[in-house]
């Protein structure tokens, strides 16, 4: 069965470290539409030159092109078991959209992980993946901007999947294997027979997680 699992929170919240583990462990492919735009970016591509700008600022490139992203690689990937999607949506309407693409594929956004994490420890953790990789938009100023884009515009997709029932919330404040192993429980329990009518049918119908 197919799984379709959205990694949520602010930026350095650590859903790539998870993700990749998710990849490791479950056989999910990662859809990152931040790796892909920076892809595009060191590519110089068309696609590229467009975003560069926008990343650097730490706003938010437009809803159109990354849903095309997704959608390409849903096409590319059509075989995958699931996917995990990655910083990705990060606006109502991307929500939609990717509720819209996966319904026609027969599929739909099966749960919804929050990494809850603290503003404070993030600008901790941001400092030091800054020194490490020395990604332009992780600089002090610009990541505060990116923090506020994400209270701004994508937080408020915290309660339309609560509302779906597809919300579990996770303590991101813990060491990695902690959480790695927090969401293992979640999709395990999810992935059980049991678990399925509870995340499906009853959240659904009495919005508990
Ligand atoms: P990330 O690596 O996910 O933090 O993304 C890095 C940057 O890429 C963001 O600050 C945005 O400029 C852009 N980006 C990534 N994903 C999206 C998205 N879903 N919608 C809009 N912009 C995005």
């Amino acid at each position: 069965m197919a799984l379709n699992l959205v990694l949520f929170g602010p930026p350095a919240a650590g859903k790539g470290t998870q993700a990749k583990r998710i990849v490791a462990e479950r056989g999910l492919v990662q859809l990152s539409t931040g790796d892909m735009l920076r892809a595009a970016v060191k590519s110089e591509s068309e696609l590229g030159r467009k975003v560069q700008d926008i990343m650097k600022a730490g706003d938010l490139v437009s809803d159109e092109i990354v849903i095309a992203l997704i959608e390409e690689q849903l096409d590319a990937q059509s075989d995958a078991t699931g996917f995990i999607f990655d910083g990705f949506p990060r606006t109502v309407a991307q929500a939609e959209a990717l509720d819209s693409v996966l319904k026609k594929r027969g599929e739909s956004v099966d749960s919804v992980i929050r990494l809850k994490v603290e503003d404070d420890a993030i600008l901790g953790r941001i400092a030091k993946r800054f020194e490490e990789q020395g990604r332009k938009d992780d600089n002090p100023e610009t990541f505060k901007h990116r923090l506020d884009t994400y209270n701004k515009q994508t937080a408020p997709l915290l309660p339309y999947y609560s509302a779906q029932g597809k919300l579990t919330e996770v303590d991101g404040m813990a060491d990695i294997e902690t959480v790695a192993a927090s969401i293992s429980e979640v999709l395990d329990r999810q992935a059980s027979p049991k678990g399925e009518p509870k995340q499906g049918f009853f959240a659904r119908l009495f919005g508990s997680k």
